[in-house]
């Protein structure tokens, strides 16, 4: 369970509380895009949290870069519209301000809205991550069969997950794990992305032979591959989040 609070000046930053069980002493992290976490073992209060993160002033100050929060934070910079050019849809997105601490995303053909105490975009990723799995494993999955039917080859199980550097990845038992952001990308890219993982299930290396087997299936493998060398200049902004 995490708490928000937000800041009123610049000190302290916007921060995030989060709860561990793991954790012996508490902890600061500060990442790229995410801000400033507070790590709090069970039995240590807010308070003290807050007493911590006052005694460490000069360690944030240094590390934490307060335009990226900004930038995430600022109402602005919520985003209008879903667009998925994978599987061609697009949908507006809103922001209904409720009571609930509990926030909900609620789906319509064209139009998504996300509903509860809205102090941070932030806040929407997880419900926006359930999404875009769930229109991933919907409409990407047929795909990826498609593909598996076209070559012969296999795969035994697969994950959506949200890679900060990797569009996907596959075990040596052919265990699939595939970037749910590769939604935000055409068609093309996400069926090259889907041959060259299946592709490692029979080379688990980028060797001679590897490429070999993806150039068997790919004429233009080299030029798929060049275009999706930077991940995050690929998706919207705000995907940097998920
Ligand atoms: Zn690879």
């Amino acid at each position: 369970m995490s708490k928000k609070l937000q800041a009123q000046g610049t000190w302290p930053p916007p921060y995030i509380i989060r709860r561990s069980v793991k954790a012996k002493n508490i902890l600061l992290n500060i990442a790229p895009a995410k801000g400033l976490e507070i790590v709090l073992p069970s039995r240590v209060s807010i308070a003290q949290a807050k007493a911590f993160l006052e005694s460490k002033r000069e360690w944030v100050e240094k590390h934490y870069q307060g335009s990226i929060i900004e930038m995430v934070t600022e109402p602005a910079k919520y985003p209008k519209e879903i667009h998925l050019p994978a599987i061609n849809k697009h949908w507006g997105l809103r922001y209904e301000l409720s009571n609930s601490n509990m926030l909900k995303l609620i789906e319509a053909p064209s139009q998504l809205a996300i509903v509860g105490k809205l102090a941070d975009f932030r806040a929407c990723v997880p419900q926006l991550k359930f999404f875009l799995k769930k229109m991933a494993h919907c409409y990407l999955v047929p795909k990826l069969d498609d593909i598996c039917k076209e070559t012969g080859l296999k795969y035994r199980s697969l994950s959506w997950r949200f890679q900060k550097t990797l569009w996907g990845s596959c075990t040596i038992r052919a265990e699939l794990s595939l970037n749910a952001k590769m939604l935000f990308l055409k068609s093309h890219l996400v069926e090259h992305i889907m041959l060259h993982e299946l592709c490692h299930s029979k080379h688990m290396d980028h060797s001679k032979r590897f490429w070999q087997l993806v150039a068997t299936y790919s004429k233009n493998y080299l030029t798929y591959e060049e275009e999706l060398k930077e991940i995050n200049k690929l998706l919207p902004e705000w995907c940097i989040l998920l």
